[in-house]
This record gives C-alpha cells, sequence and structure tokens, in this order.
C-alpha cells in the first residue's frame, strides 16, 4: 500500500548520475517545448514530469532553488495552490481519472528525488493503475508519450485563470 500514495518515490537518475544540478533550476532556462514547460507563472512554473507515474503527471515548482516548504514565501505557496488547483481541474477535464493525487516529499526520508528543491506532484490516478510490472524493473510502459501528453495540455495553460 505503501506506494499507492507515494507513486513518485522512484529515481530521477540513476544513482551513478547523482546530480549535481538541479533539474527544477535548469528547465526554466530551456525553451517552454524542450523542457516540456506548461506554464510559467510570477513565482512557480508547471512542467510535465520525465518520468510519469501516470499519464498526465504534472508538477509545479517555484524557479527559486529551496528546500523548505515551510519557510517558503507566502505569495509562492499561495500561487503554487492556485496553480494546483487549476491543474487538477485540466487533469479531471482531459482525462477523466478516477481521482488525483496531490503530493510533496520533503527530504531523501520521504522519498524526494530531488530534495532541495521542493516541488508538489499533481497526478491522475485511475483504479488498477498500480498494477505495474515495472515497479521492480524500474521501467515502464507508459500508455502516452509524452509529447502528447504535452500536445493535449498545453492550450489549458495559454491563459490560466486563478481562483
Ligand atoms: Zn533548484
Amino acid at each position: 500500500m505503501d506506494f499507492l500514495w507515494s507513486p513518485w518515490r522512484f529515481r530521477y537518475v540513476s544513482t551513478a548520475e547523482e546530480q549535481t544540478r538541479c533539474v527544477f533550476c535548469e528547465a526554466p532556462r530551456l525553451s517552454d517545448e524542450k523542457a516540456l514547460i506548461l506554464y510559467r507563472g510570477r513565482e512557480n512554473f508547471i512542467i510535465l514530469n520525465l518520468y510519469p507515474y501516470t499519464t498526465g503527471h504534472l508538477m509545479i515548482a517555484p524557479y527559486a532553488h529551496l528546500a523548505s516548504f515551510a519557510d517558503a514565501p507566502k505569495s509562492l505557496t499561495d500561487e503554487m495552490t492556485d496553480l494546483a488547483k487549476y491543474c487538477c481541474r485540466v487533469l479531471m477535464e482531459v482525462y477523466r481519472p478516477h481521482g488525483l493525487n496531490l503530493g510533496m516529499n520533503l527530504g531523501r526520508a520521504a522519498g524526494a528525488g530531488i530534495a532541495d528543491h521542493f516541488h508538489l506532484h499533481v497526478l491522475p490516478r485511475w483504479f488498477g493503475d498500480t498494477n505495474f510490472t515495472t515497479v521492480i524493473a524500474e521501467t515502464r510502459v507508459l500508455p502516452e508519450d509524452l509529447e502528447t501528453t504535452y500536445r493535449k495540455l498545453r492550450r489549458y495553460f495559454e491563459d490560466v485563470p486563478l481562483r
């Protein structure tokens, strides 16, 4: 049951190439299409997870390299929450999942792949989507490729009505 609520506890990179660079700091320097960034807000951006647990697995991350969610500025976490709400609405409309997971892994002990730059996962869930034999193999067969996901979702982020 553990990984039902911790679907993002897989590795971003192999231990051999434990990153010295931060992907959340690097991504915004690239073009939206190259980095698979859906939206750039004032303090946060929305990006596709390159290793999605399910189709439509998004992440919201601050531009600032911050490890501590608890100490992050209110304006930043307020915007992050607003964006998360919007992501939920979009994912429900586009993918019609049975449910959604929203979550953060703060610290390596909590399963963070990138522990020193906090980020919020938003992902659709379907009954039976944990039936991946690949949990052991650490590779997974995806029902939809990232470019398709990006193309489907992108238009929803041209204008983000926050409420
Ligand atoms: Zn960073």
